[in-house]
């Protein structure tokens, strides 16, 4: 296993389209797959990715201890059906993966029909849905259908076949490394165990390899970046593990999650609370313009709860559109390519380049002319005759930023403080540097 830190990039293109567009065709590349928290699938799914970023894939050996849990048996499965007394497959794995229960160790045997019911999970109020089940703990066996089917099933016996093999084998995660300025990182992490199910999280999958690629192809960087493609909970678990010390240069992170639905964007965030990262997102999203939602840090949901747990209390949050679990799509066949749109993956991918950016510029500046304001008449900064009110905007950023560049308040600082957005904030510090009105603050703590 390579332990390296640092990729060569080698990005291929990401193909064609829309960047929406694009993200959905990966999603729907990435769709029929059967994914779970170890397994070809996960490989399959990895090599996909390495073909658009040149992501690292790591294998972690089963049995081996990552804090207080152990890298699992490895499954994967081939095959799995039932078939009905008249000797028709009613079942079919082929037809849609999350007819299995992940995890099911193997069985062929024919049963009755109470027997079968014993192992057979649907959702009596989404009668035409198949749910999304795992057993990865518990050694059993079980299928998923819709609960239609399943009323319809009479009497007899079945024939109950899974071809799957829970032996030792490899934990496989992905791993993209991108060389900032500053040894200090961003992470993005996304899960990677859940098979046909496109919100959660295929959406994530598809924004990061975007997002991958838009930042590598930039020509600087303040921040390296890191993005995680790993199984849920012991996925991240197992990476923190190898990079327990590794952690203390991740300055930023966000979970991402069910980024492609048509619901309004929510960000949960980090235990911290007021780390830069909540306050980039938390400002961007209140001057989108669109409606959001932002909940505080709770020890439930994806990773965040692995990278906030105590002993690391990371800054990561979770930028996610309609969280999991409050959608009626979610964990069910329903959650496939119809649900998720490319102008909805699209609009989230701009709000995480738009919250990079702001952390990217988001440095402290020093007034250079601190006794009084400085004449802007004379340098052509401020408006000649009255009126505007796009320039009286400018105008006013203009005075927040001089007033407030003391050295001790940063650009987002400022825009808070003010009220106004932080890209007009950026752009009149902008001029006023260009004018010799304002420096940049050196900051010793960086590096
Ligand atoms: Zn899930």
């Amino acid at each position: 296993m390579s332990m390296s830190l640092s990729t060569k990039s080698t990005f291929t293109s990401l193909g064609t389209g829309t960047t929406g567009e694009r993200m959905h065709a990966l999603i729907k590349e990435l769709y029929p797959i059967c994914r779970s928290i170890t397994g070809n699938g996960v490989r399959e799914s990895l090599n996909i990715l390495k073909g658009r970023i040149p992501i690292e894939i790591h294998e972690i050996p089963t049995g081996q201890q990552v804090f207080d849990w152990t890298v699992p048996l490895e499954w994967n499965i081939r095959d799995a059906y039932i078939k009905a007394p008249d000797g028709n497959k009613i079942v079919d794995f082929k037809i849609n993966n999350l007819h299995v229960v992940s995890y099911s160790i193997p069985v062929n045997k024919i049963i009755s029909l109470a027997e079968l019911k014993k192992h057979c999970h649907t959702l009596p109020n989404k009668p035409n849905a198949i749910p999304y089940r795992t057993s990865y703990y518990q050694p059993t066996w079980g299928f998923c259908l819709p609960h239609r089917q399943l009323e319809l099933l009479s009497e007899g016996d079945y024939e109950v076949v899974i071809d799957s093999t829970l032996e030792p084998g490899h934990l496989t995660f992905g791993e993209l490394f991108i060389q900032g300025d500053s040894d200090e990182e961003a992470l993005f992490s996304a899960h990677i165990c859940h098979p046909s199910l496109c919100n959660d999280n295929l959406s994530g999958l598809a924004l990061l390899t975007e997002l991958a690629g838009i930042i590598s192809k930039r020509h600087s960087r303040r921040y390296s970046c890191r993005f995680l493609f790993a199984p849920g909970t012991i996925g991240a678990i197992t990476w923190l593990a190898l990079r327990k010390e590794h952690t203390k240069k991740i300055k930023h992170g966000l979970v991402v999650a069910c980024v492609g639905d048509n619901g309004k964007m929510h960000y949960k965030k980090s235990r911290q609370g007021k780390a830069e990262i909540d306050r980039a997102v938390m400002h961007t999203l209140s001057h989108s313009g669109q409606q959001y939602e932002v909940h505080d840090f709770s020890p439930y949901g994806y990773d965040e709860r692995q990278y906030c747990s105590p002993g690391f209390n990371l800054a990561v949050g979770s930028l996610t559109r309609t969280p999991h679990g409050r959608y009626p799509e979610y964990h069910t066949s329903d959650d496939n390519p119809g649900f998720v749109t490319a102008e909805a993956l699209a609009d989230s991918l701009d709000k995480y380049i738009e919250v990079i950016d702001l952390l990217e510029s988001n440095y402290t500046y020093l007034n250079t002319n601190p006794f009084c304001e400085p004449q802007l008449g004379k340098r052509g900064l401020y408006r000649s005759m009255g009126g505007l009110t796009e320039a009286k905007t400018e105008e006013l950023a203009m005075l927040w930023v001089l007033n407030l560049s003391d050295g001790c308040h940063s650009l987002l600082d400022i825009a808070e403080r003010s009220n106004l957005p932080y890209q007009l904030i950026r752009g009149v510090a902008d001029r006023l540097i260009e004018h010799g009105l304002l420096t940049k603050k050196i900051d010793k703590s960086a590096d």
